[in-house]
């Protein structure tokens, strides 16, 4: 089946439930046995529920994987891989430019706990092969990258961390299961922050992993139910919900973002514009090949490279919400280097091009019309 039919039918057979057409919301801690020693499909919910596994069978079934896994948050979803993955004595190399609470979770949860992080322009998979060390044993990717939307080739470094036996984790959230599969690439594990585009409306918080290697199945999922970090049946449910017009959106959202980068790129208050769709951008033609469109998240450096100038076009958008997140159906702006990126120490943030005028935008699915209006007054002298 095409994707837009695994999106809305994929994972729940109706059959099971009632004849429920909606995957019904198992509001309960625990189910009840017939008799002492019974193994029964679902007991306690931290372990699974149906709804849950609704998700997380879904999640798998547009991500081209064996199994889906479902976390109380993207962060979650990360620290369950990481701790699956690595031990103290062990090494993670990671993409230099990644999301700033991954990059929080690596420098002062898991440096501290004995875990060796380096992090690495990737942009060129040969300079891959001179940092694996004998201790590497996950490689961090990310593709496009938050805010500054690099773009790495993970058919290339896969292959090449792969031929060390080193499993290669992607996260997926800014291009989501539409427009990009990291695991047809070769990569092992893909993980979302669901709370973004798979949600899509700014009203869950919610992590998913995806995974066919069996032996990392069934070490994610160990944490998955030993640390507990789960979602409820409700969340489950909206992102379920959710995922079923990903296809739709993911389409509107990329229209949208072509139409603002184009229009941003003439404009004398913008610097510079950073989307994956223009053929000046780095990483086009790798964006080309490696995904299916290039998504809806738009970043510029103004040409008032001020905390104030950032501020000024912020506050005088309208449609546009100042907000950390991204990927839902709505319009919002985001001021990396205090909110999304805010936790990166300062000589980090220089180094990643992470200015006091560089704006994210993640452009929703409103009128094209009425988002490039507010983004042309705002830009205004
Ligand atoms: C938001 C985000 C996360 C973290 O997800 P939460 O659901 O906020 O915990 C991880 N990676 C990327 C790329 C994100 O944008």
């Amino acid at each position: 089946m095409k994707f837009a039919t695994r999106a809305i039918h994929g994972g729940y057979d109706p059959h099971g439930h009632n004849r429920s057409v909606m995957p019904p919301l198992y509001q309960t801690s625990v189910f009840a046995h017939d008799h002492v020693g019974e193994a029964l499909p679902y007991s306690y919910a931290r372990t699974g529920t149906p709804t849950r596994a609704a998700l997380e069978a879904c999640l798998a079934g547009i991500e081209n994987a064996r199994y889906g896994l479902a976390f109380s948050s993207g962060m979650a979803a990360i620290d369950a891989v990481m701790r699956a993955t690595l031990k103290p004595g062990d090494e993670v190399i990671a993409v230099a430019d990644l999301y700033g609470g991954a990059y929080r979770l690596l420098t002062r949860v898991l440096a501290p706990a004995g875990i060796t992080v380096r992090f690495a322009d990737l942009s060129d998979p040969g300079a891959l092969p001179g940092l694996l060390g004998a201790q590497t044993r996950l490689l961090w990717l990310e593709s496009p990258t938050n805010p500054l939307l690099g773009i790495v080739d993970i058919a290339a470094l896969s292959a090449a961390a792969q031929a060390r036996g080193i499993p290669v984790a992607v996260d997926n959230t800014f291009a989501t299961p539409y427009l990009q599969n990291p695991i047809d690439l070769g990569a092992d594990i893909v993980v979302h922050s669901a709370t973004k585009y798979l949600g899509g409306h700014s009203d869950v918080l919610l992590g998913l992993v995806a995974v066919s290697n069996e032996a990392l199945y069934r070490e994610i999922r160990f944490i998955q139910n030993a640390s507990g970090a789960v979602p409820g049946p409700q969340d489950c449910a909206l992102v379920l919900r959710g995922i079923k017009t990903l296809h739709l959106r993911m389409e509107r959202h990329c229209d949208n973002a072509e139409r603002v980068a184009a229009f941003l790129c003439g404009h004398p208050a913008v610097a510079q514009v950073f989307f994956p769709g223009l053929p000046q951008h780095p990483g086009h033609a790798l964006a080309a090949r490696q995904m299916r469109r290039f998504g809806g998240i738009v970043s510029i450096y103004l040409a008032d490279d001020s905390r104030a100038a950032a501020s000024r076009v912020a506050e005088r958008l309208q449609l546009f919400a100042l907000a950390e997140s991204l990927g839902g159906v709505e319009s919002l702006v985001n001021h990396s280097a205090t909110m999304s990126h805010g936790s990166l120490p300062a000589e980090e943030k220089l180094r990643l091009g992470i200015r006091e005028g560089l704006l994210r935008l993640s452009i929703g699915v409103e009128d094209i019309d009425d988002i490039l209006a507010d983004l042309a007054q705002a830009l205004q002298p």
